[in-house]
């Protein structure tokens, strides 16, 4: 049988992976302490364990050093004596001498991996209640992916890149199974620079729990139609053409959220300035 040894608070243990041996003297560099602390051959190299009631955000490049993984909070190290690929794990230094986690790592840690917070700083979310949605619940392992890039490109629109990074950093932390550094690091980089026309639309079809219903624009398909459209057709004074077909290159096009005015008049090739006076009428007219 074999067994793992659960980190973070839980257990009052963190763990460190190393799986290439070359690591090891820099990482003793950096930790003096790794020599004396309680410590498994594993089959590629050796866990490191010490004792904190910390939690820490998991991280496969733990003090800057390649393929060195910090495992704390959700995350477990298989222990001694299992037997993996036919190679038994074995102690070294036995778990009872795990050292206390040197006090000279945690301003390192937190500078690298600012979230440790479960309070998500303030952000502009433009009316789109999902953001909330998403932030509010943890998320089970088939949905970590789409929502962590969800509510990324959702962030991105209203909020500076960094501010977007702390954020889904955070709730990445929070989750009760985070996603590696690394993969929160392949998540953002999905985002394409399309995410300015990502919508509740694009997030429903990827969450299934989001309910989009009291987001500012709820977008596209059948409830667009009948709200910006048809809604508002009547109320159109002069029932302006170029009106109504700028509603509907904003329905088609930008998911019923209003982009730049450049952005639409190229869409609509419709000369900029007779789409600027005509998205102001429609905003003074309560449309937009
Ligand atoms: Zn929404």
């Amino acid at each position: 049988m074999n067994l793992a040894i659960a980190l973070g608070s839980v257990s009052g243990l963190v763990g460190i992976d190393v799986d290439d041996p070359d690591q090891y003297s820099p990482l003793e560099k950096k930790i003096p302490e790794i020599s004396g602390t309680a410590r498994s051959k594993t089959p590629r190299g050796y866990h490191f364990y010490f004792n904190t009631d910390k939690n820490f955000p998991n991280t496969m490049t733990f003090l800057g050093l390649q393929d060195v993984e910090l495992r704390s909070r959700g995350l477990y190290c298989v222990a001694p004596d299992s037997v993996v690929d036919g190679i038994t794990y074995v102690w070294e230094n036995p778990l009872d001498n795990a050292l206390e986690l040197p006090d000279h790592i945690l301003p390192f840690l937190h500078e690298h991996d600012a979230p440790v917070s479960s309070v998500y700083p303030p952000f502009r979310s433009d009316g789109q209640k999902c953001i909330q949605q998403i932030l509010n619940r943890d998320i089970e392992k088939g949905l970590r992916n789409d929502s962590l890039f969800c509510l990324y490109c959702l962030l991105l629109k209203k909020n500076k890149p960094s501010h977007a990074v702390r954020i889904i950093r955070t709730k990445n932390f929070n989750l009760a199974r985070s996603l590696t550094e690394n993969e929160l690091f392949w998540v953002c980089s999905d985002v394409k620079e399309s995410y300015n026309l990502f919508g509740c639309d694009a997030v429903r079809k990827r969450l299934p729990f989001v309910d989009c219903s009291g987001c500012k624009f709820f977008y596209r398909g059948f409830r667009m139609k009948e709200n910006l459209i048809l809604k508002h057709y009547k109320s159109i004074p002069d029932r302006s053409p170029v009106k109504v077909k700028i509603l509907e290159i904003i329905e088609l096009f930008f998911d019923g959220e209003l982009p730049s005015i450049t952005k639409l008049s190229r869409t609509a090739k419709i000369d900029w300035r007779i789409v600027d006076k005509a998205v102001k009428e429609l905003k003074m007219e309560g449309i937009l």
